[in-house]
């Protein structure tokens, strides 16, 4: 696990060590949507929030859709599409799941404490997810931090995806999500953003990437709840 260590809140970053699911799924996977043991999945899920000391059967994600969609989290409430979630009760845990895509937490760094999870890729990113989720936190200052993500050294993409960016984040086809994000959580009014720089595709020790492995991987992601 990669910590965030944000005064008032647990968040971190999942990788594949450390679970029980079998290649090429190996081993902490933290989805059923690609093929893998439906018990395992659970058991890794299971495993994450304990490494944590997070309640799992709280535990609430969504069923990503490359959306921009942000939903407030229930306890213990799965699978509701969208793409992010967020928080300002204490005992929810959080989970947002991505191979390749953006694992994003943002925080809310005044008295009232609230959370949001993000998965984006290009498509939510374009459409606006990370305003949704600065937005669903209210007034006052905000954090985040961006997670292991494919970067800026393999993330190739065609004309049509990089007209979404500004073009200074395109060089020599390879769009920049991290700095992409980033600007995107600055302009939304996120005063502090740290970039955890870890490309999911150049370290298949540590994380799972669709682009270097297909549809028949795992998924790694963020978790987060309020301390
Ligand atoms: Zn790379």
């Amino acid at each position: 696990m990669i910590f965030w260590h944000e005064p008032g809140y647990v968040v971190a970053f999942t990788t594949r060590v450390g679970g029980v699911s079998v290649a090429p799924y190996a081993s902490l996977n933290l989805t059923r949507g690609t093929g893998d043991d439906a018990a395992n999945v659970e058991e890794n899920r299971r495993l994450a929030c304990e490494d944590l000391s997070l309640e799992y059967g709280r535990l609430a994600f969504n069923r990503q859709v490359h959306s921009d969609t942000v939903l407030r989290a229930e306890a213990g409430v799965r699978g509701q599409a969208g793409d992010g979630l967020w928080t300002d009760e204490r005992g929810i845990p959080l989970l947002a799941m991505s191979a390749d895509c953006l694992p994003i937490a943002i925080v809310s760094t005044g008295p009232r404490r609230a959370l949001a999870v993000l998965h984006a890729g290009w498509r939510g990113l374009a459409d606006g997810i990370i305003a949704a989720g600065v937005a669903a936190l209210g007034d006052g200052p905000k954090a985040a931090i961006v997670g292991p993500a494919i970067g800026p050294c393999c993330y190739e993409v065609g004309p049509e995806v990089s007209e979404r960016f500004d073009e200074d984040l395109t060089v020599d086809a390879k769009l920049d999500l991290w700095s992409a994000a980033e600007r995107r959580l600055r302009a939304a009014g996120v005063e502090r953003v740290e970039q955890v720089n870890l490309c999911t595709h150049d370290h298949p020790e540590l994380f799972f990437s669709h682009r270097r492995d297909g549809l028949a991987r795992g998924v790694q992601g963020v978790i987060g709840a309020l301390a």
